[in-house]
């Protein structure tokens, strides 16, 4: 697998899912649970629960980075 050519998205090519790793992380000192992100997060990773923002399969993030622009607070990262 050659990591410098990854520009395609992997949930769209199958054979990348393998090495597709990736590493949320939610500053909960800086997030009001505005509950912005989950507007934009289409797969589901980041929901509101009971008025509180929860993780759930951070599987299925596809890294489209929405929910860091929506954040205000920004207490989102993403490393892969
Ligand atoms: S990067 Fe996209 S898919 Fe991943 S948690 Fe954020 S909005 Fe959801
Ligand atoms: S947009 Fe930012 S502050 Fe709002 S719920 Fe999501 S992580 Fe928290």
């Amino acid at each position: 697998m050659n990591m410098e050519n990854n520009e395609k998205n992997p949930a769209e090519d199958p054979e990348m899912e393998s090495d597709f790793f990736v590493s949320l992380m939610i500053d909960y000192n800086k997030c009001n649970n505005c509950g912005r992100c989950t507007e934009v997060c289409v797969p589901g990773v980041l929901v509101m629960v009971n008025n509180q923002l929860e993780v759930t399969d951070v599987e299925l993030c596809n890294k489209c980075a929405d929910c860091l622009k929506r954040c205000l607070k920004r207490a989102i990262s993403i490393n892969d």
